[in-house]
């Protein structure tokens, strides 16, 4: 094959985007935009321009300036002062256009006015949208219409059931609820119905409308199992509300050993800082899937070795790409554009030390932007 031509066929090559959330909708100020930049913090950052002066920060100036038609490297005065001229919806079609995504796996449980819905996110960005469900979130919604806890068990997997209908997976957030260092065994029907009646109460009483209880959400977890449809896990990086040491994907070894889950693909989210943990997974069991997204645009420029230490343990076949971009669409083409540049950059390496053929690394790429999601969600 030509030389130089590997480069270009990453640049073109689609890519599906299997977890993501909606793009900003309406014009908001500076402040927004920057806290928009910093995923860990929960508080409004006391010196917001400080967000510039990051790995993301610099790619963004990098990478996204241009497709705003400024010189690379924009000072952030000028990149904002474009930025507001434009508009916040024509910055979403722009960065989403050219993020070069063909499908859009968009969890909702982030859904608000401020962000475009899965509708709008297919018309702004020119690709199609499907629908992940958050389990704790069709929970929430349930132990507020039911008369009786003890409707919880059937209802809840009638609800699921129906949802299989539409949507092509479910999430899991047990990582900010309750952390992976828990006895994540199937609870008893009854056990779950004790847990209904007494979340039924508290959120009568007015506190806990947030599923925080152990037993409901392992309850959620495997009747998803059971359904067959791929379940994500969040894993890892997010913000500060999660006790990040106990989002440890190996601490989900024996949940992945019950001969329950095994038909089940689980879909490990983000991974990083615990991305080896997570390739040995991939490794180990057969369902298992990983992919480093969310942490790409986060580490920039060093985002490169990150991609790399996902290819160590898990096989191809097995990693997915994901920007987990929410908000500023800068993150929906970054995640792209810093894939592009990581992918190229080590699998050219692998090229030039003769590890694989062109045609080998032709048909990696290929596998991690779009057939391994394709396959495992089963998209049209
Ligand atoms: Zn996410």
């Amino acid at each position: 094959m030509a030389a130089g031509a590997f480069p270009d066929f990453v640049e073109q090559v689609g890519l599906i985007d299997h977890h993501v959330h909606g793009a900003f909708r309406s014009d908001g100020d500076e402040a927004r935009f920057q806290n928009s930049l910093n995923e860990g913090n929960t508080e409004p950052l006391a010196h917001p321009e400080d967000t510039y002066n990051t790995q993301i920060g610099l790619a963004i100036r990098r990478w996204c300036s241009g497709i705003l038609d400024l010189p690379r490297h924009a000072s952030p005065s000028d990149y904002w002062n474009r930025r507001s001229e434009l508009g916040e919806l024509e910055v979403s079609r722009r960065m989403t256009r050219a993020a070069g995504v063909g499908d859009w796996l968009i969890d909702t449980g982030l859904d608000a006015a401020d962000y475009l819905s899965r509708a709008d996110m297919a018309e702004v960005s020119g690709g199609r949208t499907h629908e992940i469900v958050r389990l704790e979130m069709v929970a929430e919604s349930l132990i507020q219409e039911i008369a009786n806890p003890s409707e919880y068990v059937d209802e809840f997997g009638q609800r699921l059931q129906e949802l299989t209908r539409s949507a092509v997976g479910f999430k899991t957030v047990l990582a900010y609820r309750a952390g992976f260092d828990q006895n994540l065994s199937r609870p008893a029907p009854a056990a779950v119905v004790e847990a209904a009646r007494r979340w039924q109460e508290n959120t009568r009483a007015g506190t806990h409308a947030k599923l925080t209880d152990l037993t409901l959400i392992a309850h959620g977890i495997y009747t998803a199992t059971s359904m067959k449809l791929p379940l994500q896990f969040h894993v890892g990086f997010g913000d500060r509300d999660l006790d990040l040491h106990k989002t440890n994907p190996l601490h989900l070894l024996d949940f992945l050993r019950s001969p329950e889950v095994r038909e089940t693909p689980i879909m490990l989210l983000h991974c990083y800082p615990f991305e080896r943990e997570a390739g040995y997974l991939a490794h180990a069991f057969e369902n298992v899937y990983i992919d480093v997204g969310l942490a790409v645009n986060f580490t920039g420029s060093r985002s490169r070795d990150l991609v790399a230490r996902s290819f160590e343990l898990a096989p191809f076949t097995k990693i997915l790409y994901s920007s987990d971009a929410f908000g500023p669409a800068e993150l929906h083409y970054l995640g792209a554009r810093l894939w592009r540049t990581a992918i190229t950059k080590v699998m050219s390496g692998w090229i030039d030390d003769d590890d694989c053929s062109e045609a080998d690394a032709r048909k990696i790429v290929q596998l991690v932007a779009h057939e391994n999601a394709r396959r495992v969600y089963a998209l049209p």
